[in-house]
């Protein structure tokens, strides 16, 4: 999609500091880190949401997980960590393009959400 920036990211039309990639994924740094380690993991083709995949889109969102202890590893992240995935306006995702948070670093990233 033309105006997605995580869509320019993946053409290298805006810059990001890639952290793994292949044919199907890409990760790299979230600009503004909530954690030591923060890596986003996206699908190469657009896809908005959790809210919006096809059953076609399966296997890419398995090689998202099946990546993530290897690219929390390799980042810094050796003792676990935590996957977020924001959808929609509930979920209060910013960026309209699927892309799972992988936040960790030496300590424990702290509560999971805080209570109403
Ligand atoms: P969301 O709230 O949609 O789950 O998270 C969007 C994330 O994308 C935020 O953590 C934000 O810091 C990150 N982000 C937004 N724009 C850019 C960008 O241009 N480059 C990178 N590397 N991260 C971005
Ligand atoms: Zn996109």
């Amino acid at each position: 999609m033309s105006d997605c920036i995580f869509c320019k990211i993946v053409d290298g039309k805006i810059p990001a500091t890639k952290v793994y990639e292949d044919e199907d994924i890409l990760a790299f740094n979230d600009i503004n880190p909530a954690r030591p380690v923060h890596v986003l993991v996206i699908p190469k083709k657009h896809i908005t949401s959790l809210a919006t995949v096809a059953a076609e889109d399966g296997p890419v969102l398995g090689r998202m997980l099946a990546k993530a202890n290897e690219i929390a590893v390799a980042q810094g992240s050796p003792d676990g960590f935590r996957v977020i995935i924001n959808t929609g306006r509930v979920g209060q995702q910013e960026v309209p393009h699927l892309h799972a948070h992988i936040v960790g670093g030496p300590d424990p990233v702290g509560p999971m959400l805080k209570r109403l």
